[in-house]
């Protein structure tokens, strides 16, 4: 949960805890790296299919990936097939629409178990929105198979309210869905406890690796449980609000790149 706006605690910047850090990585025989995409890896664009991993960090996660006893993984509200073109890289972990569908060990793809009827039920609320929201500029919704995605960012300020009105009034009546908010997004998905913490969870059994030799990166709400699941790991929250249950903050993008390089140093010295 998000602390209260009068907490004065901040969450320390990553580089205050380097040696703490440097000292997990060498001790190690297997570290989990798990990250968020947009607004962690790839900087937030004005549209959302604008966003791109940068070149460099392409790079630095090509080379954590190559390093010895690291297990990549990421974990997106984009959808799957989205996430696995944007990121690029082979051998990892992926999960999309926030865990709802994710690689199994063999590379196939699996998805969480929800209702039947929740398929038919986002149809109906893609036609629903579609018309109710077709007088609001700036408002798109991105169909994400199992999910849609409201996308307001582009839509001017004072209407943001009547956005989130019309897509509550129209998902409550399916029983099957349930919205949630994401980065001036609202997010339509079945009704179900499965989130990125639960993906997370997953990927960490699957993999045999313990919670407390796992660090997670994210900037949004969804991010916050993930990082639940890692109470005894290492969590970084990008942003600059500090208020998050990260143990550490990373300033953005590039901060995040700055950590990868970092942790790749750290990881092929040991
Ligand atoms: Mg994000």
């Amino acid at each position: 949960m998000r602390r209260g706006f009068f907490m004065l605690t901040m969450t320390p910047h990553w580089t205050e805890r380097c040696e703490e850090i440097r000292a997990w990585l060498a001790a190690l025989p297997q570290v989990f790296i798990g990250s968020d995409f947009d607004g962690t890896l790839a900087p937030l664009q004005p549209n959302a299919n604008d966003v791109r991993l940068p070149d460099l960090t392409r790079v630095l996660l090509q080379r954590l990936a190559a390093c010895p006893g690291v297990v990549l993984a990421f974990i997106s509200g984009r959808g799957l097939a989205d996430l696995r073109r944007r990121v690029d890289l082979p051998g990892v972990l992926y999960a999309g629409n926030h865990g709802l569908e994710m690689t199994a060990p063999d590379g196939t793809t699996v998805l969480a178990p929800a209702p039947a009827s929740a398929g038919s039920a986002v149809r109906q609320v893609q036609a629903q929105l579609t018309a109710a929201l077709a007088h609001l500029p700036g408002v798109w919704i991105e169909d994400k198979h199992i999910t849609l995605s409201v996308h307001y960012r582009q839509a001017d300020e004072v209407r943001h309210p009547e956005v989130e009105l019309i897509v509550r009034d129209v998902v409550c009546s399916h029983p099957d869905l349930e919205v949630r908010p994401a980065r001036r997004i609202w997010e339509v998905r079945p009704a179900i406890a499965w989130d990125k913490g639960s993906v997370l969870r997953r990927f960490l059994d699957e993999s045999g690796i313990p919670s407390n030799a796992a660090a997670f990166m994210g900037d949004d709400v969804s991010d916050f449980d993930a990082f639940r699941e890692l109470p005894d790991g290492w969590t970084f929250a990008v942003g600059t609000d500090h208020r998050s249950d990260a143990r550490l903050h990373l300033t953005d993008p590039q901060d995040t790149a700055d950590l990868l390089r970092w942790i790749v140093e750290q990881r092929a010295a040991s």
